[in-house]
């Protein structure tokens, strides 16, 4: 487990980047935090860190995005305003979680019966007694 801690966007976004550096093909980070905490910010970050220079928005009404150009496909979820598992299916979220680029899911936390046994959880958590743009980001490994 990896805690870091960040007091700006540029900083959560410079993590990302270094995430992103390391990112392994096939791999699936999951994103888990209230809204606002910075989970697009820290995508952002991870897709520069794959090299990926187009711009990445929120997915929140499309679900899915996929960018193409960098050294792996990106895979960007963000369930937020999913209904039931069936439209994941639709999506063909399997092709991307279990296919050979980055899969990020922000609000993972809703689809928890669909997470592959083995992934990274990227919680990021706000403390206001730290600060306003204070963020504390834990990464762990999970599955068996
Ligand atoms: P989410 O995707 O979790 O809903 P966003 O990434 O869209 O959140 O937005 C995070 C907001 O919080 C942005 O407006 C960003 O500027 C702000 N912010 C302030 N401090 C930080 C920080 N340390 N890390 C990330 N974002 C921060
Ligand atoms: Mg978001």
């Amino acid at each position: 487990m990896q805690i870091k801690e960040t007091f700006s966007p540029e900083e959560t976004f410079q993590f990302g980047q270094e995430l992103g550096a390391q990112a392994k093909s096939g791999e699936v980070y999951t994103l888990v935090g209230d809204l606002g905490t910075g989970k697009t910010v820290l995508t952002q970050g991870i897709a520069a860190g794959l090299d990926i220079r187009e711009q990445i928005c929120s997915p929140t009404f499309t679900i899915l995005q996929v960018y193409e150009e960098g050294r792996m496909p990106l895979y960007h979820f963000d369930v937020y305003r999913i209904g039931d598992i069936e439209e994941m299916e639709e999506i063909g979220y399997e092709d991307c979680f279990y296919g050979q680029g980055l899969t990020m899911i922000e609000w993972a936390n809703l689809i928890t019966e669909i997470l592959p046994e083995h992934y990274t959880e990227i919680r990021i958590e706000k403390d206001l007694e730290k600060g306003f743009d204070y963020r504390r980001i834990t990464v762990s490994e999970e599955g068996i």
